[in-house]
């Protein structure tokens, strides 16, 4: 089944009747994706190189290499710099969307065609039929949708480069949408746009808040979003209720497209509003706060799989558990992915259909969950079909895409859990490699490694050396921060000459740090003031002993022990964060430009 233009507008029943029909067919409809892509970008210049002409879909498999994002970047890179998207596509590359993965520090680029909106917003236009088989009446209200963009730049050939999203909020597809009483936001177009993280913030919440008595659902894409969101509200409500109570926008709020909006919806004094919302903000604890600000709420939207999971009990914390917490959707810079066809599962059982009509998917198996590393060559004839991945068993997602990536390693690891029709259903356990992330941040070994090496420098000077290191994501501050352990040993062979540890060389090291990592932490450091100063957390002597004493009794293998360089909650940080002797903080942004 093609995804010529009529299918796509499909809504409601017809949508659900047409997932059915996709999800019965898979085989056929992902063997009509692959021979359309063949077709397309055979002659492109990276394919060709494979197919030779061909348009035989068992050529395709046999020839065609499974590849990391590094080994098309030089591709990407000839695009990026001018030359015609026919070198990877049959069709026209309209933009690159900015992946948080990054290579080399910097960020990925993902080409991405005109249609693929299109695809987008099919798998948009299936969320509310399915969450209206499970909740009724969600046509009744509106919808608190926190959303923003980010920072966009050009390339040197002039196409946008950004996040999927901010691509997305930006088109016609987002902002010319029909009226559609399932899909009322509270927030208007202008606020999401506003390129002003704060101004767009405040507006948003100034709207669910004189919304809030009609607000049915909210959210954000990502749980550390709405935190955030909420965090800023604690810190703002005072503002907020006063705008409320005099019927004036505060004057901090300089857009004027975005004035211009606000000005429809804060059209009077609400003196009565602004004191239940005091009542309530003003409340010395804000546990619950979401039920009680926002009192109709049947369910809270944000994606809390993956490395979101950390942020499950605080969300539960606001909502006092009382609210479903309902994850609808898995999807890339790549390609839009899944659903979830049953959004009342909880977080932590949440599994994705994919929808065979998207691109054409394969899978590596992961003997024992085992996770290939990127160096390792995947032979071709190692990987599986969309309908022959086998229930309870780990694969590494692969990915090949109309606007031109070509058996490309997603990098997400995914356990079959069941199957709607013929088509898996697939629980998402990690990304590979992936060490660290607070926000859209994505922080691998390599990287972190690599980080400190440059930041451990300092200290030589002066006679301190850095023995061990570990990290941990640390989400119990709004916003997270990293945090490193570091054991420091001194190495001055005279003990009177030995420097002791001094608080502007430490910073000095967490700013190293910083300005080591890649871009997309950069930027959420920098810009979008979504991840916190970087902590230096110097340990006693002998912790990582300990620790590593501490992993054997509990199972590990002395023989093959290797310090662990990310440590989750548990008995292991509990064990670090005994033996903290200091902590510093980096005291500046990294350095960042777009
Ligand atoms: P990006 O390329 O920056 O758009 O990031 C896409 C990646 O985010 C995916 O490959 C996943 O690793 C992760 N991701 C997206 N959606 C989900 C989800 N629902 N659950 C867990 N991880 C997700």
């Amino acid at each position: 089944m093609g995804m010529d233009g009529k299918k796509l507008e499909y809504k409601g029943e017809d949508a659900l009747r047409e997932l059915e029909e996709l999800t019965i067919k898979a085989k056929e409809v992902q063997d009509s994706i692959l021979k359309e892509i063949i077709t397309r970008n055979g002659a492109s210049e990276y394919l060709n190189k494979y197919m030779q002409g061909s348009i035989d879909l068992l050529t395709f498999k046999t020839r065609v290499p499974v590849i990391t994002y590094e080994e098309i970047q030089p591709y990407i890179q000839r695009i990026v710099n001018g030359e015609d998207s026919s070198i990877i596509s049959g069709h026209q590359i309209t933009e690159m969307l900015m992946s948080s993965g990054t290579s080399c520090g910097e960020p990925k680029l993902m080409p991405s065609i005109a249609e693929d909106l299109d695809r987008r917003t099919y798998l948009y236009n299936l969320i509310m039929p399915i969450m209206n088989k499970h909740i009724p009446d969600l046509d009744k209200g509106k919808a608190m949708y926190l959303l923003f963009i980010k920072a966009e730049k050009q390339t040197p050939s002039g196409l946008p480069a950004r996040p999927v999203l901010t691509s997305y909020y930006k088109s016609p597809h987002f902002q010319t949408r029909t009226h559609d009483p399932f899909n009322d936001y509270t927030s208007p177009n202008e606020a999401i746009l506003c390129p002003d993280r704060d101004q767009s913030m405040y507006c948003q919440l100034l709207a669910g808040l004189i919304h809030r008595q009609c607000v049915l659902r909210l959210g954000a894409v990502f749980a550390s979003a709405l935190l955030r969101s909420i965090s800023f509200l604690e810190k703002n409500w005072i503002d907020l209720c006063r705008d409320i109570r005099i019927g004036h926008l505060n004057k901090s709020i300089t857009d004027p497209n975005l004035r211009a909006a606000m000005s429809k919806i804060i059209t009077s004094q609400d003196p009565q509003l602004a004191d239940e919302l005091e009542a309530i903000c003003s409340l010395r604890t804000w546990k619950g706060i979401i039920c009680k600000l926002w009192p109709r709420v049947k369910y809270i939207e944000a994606v809390l799989t993956g490395s979101m999971a950390q942020y499950i009990p605080a969300l539960e914390f606001y909502s006092e558990g009382k609210i479903p917490l309902v994850c609808t959707m898995y999807a890339s810079s790549e390609c839009y992915f899944g659903v979830n066809l049953n959004p009342l599962s909880y977080p932590t059982e949440v599994s994705y259909t994919l929808l065979p009509n998207m691109a054409y998917f394969e899978f590596i198996p992961l003997e024992n969950g085992l996770q290939p590393n990127n160096e390792e060559k995947i032979e071709q004839d190692k990987l599986v079909a969309l309908v022959d991945v086998k229930l309870w068993c780990y694969y590494e997602l692969v990915v090949t895409t109309f606007a031109g990536l070509c058996r490309h390693r997603v990098g997400d690891i995914l356990l079959v859990t069941g199957f709607y029709n013929s088509v898996p259903q697939f629980k998402f356990i990690c990304r590979r490699n992936i060490l660290l992330s607070i926000d859209t941040d994505k922080t691998n070994e390599e990287e972190l490694h690599k980080s400190v090496t440059a930041s451990k420098k300092l200290l030589e000077a002066y006679d301190q050396l850095l023995t061990e290191y570990t990290s941990h994501a640390d989400t119990s501050t709004t916003p997270g921060h990293y945090v490193l352990f570091w054991e420091i040993t001194n190495t001055s062979t005279e003990l009177s000459l030995a420097t002791p540890l001094n608080a502007e060389l430490l910073q000095n090291c967490c700013q190293v740090l910083e300005d080591s990592l890649g871009y997309v932490y950069r930027c959420c450091r920098s810009h979008d003031k979504s991840i916190g100063p970087l902590e230096i957390r110097v340990v006693e002597e002998g912790t990582f002993e300990a620790l590593m004493d501490l992993i054997i009794s509990q199972g590990g293998s002395i023989n093959q022990y290797k310090t662990p360089r990310y440590i989750e909650q548990g008995q292991a940080l509990e064990l670090l964060n005994s033996r903290v002797k200091d902590r510093f903080f980096s005291s500046r942004d990294p350095v960042w430009s777009l």
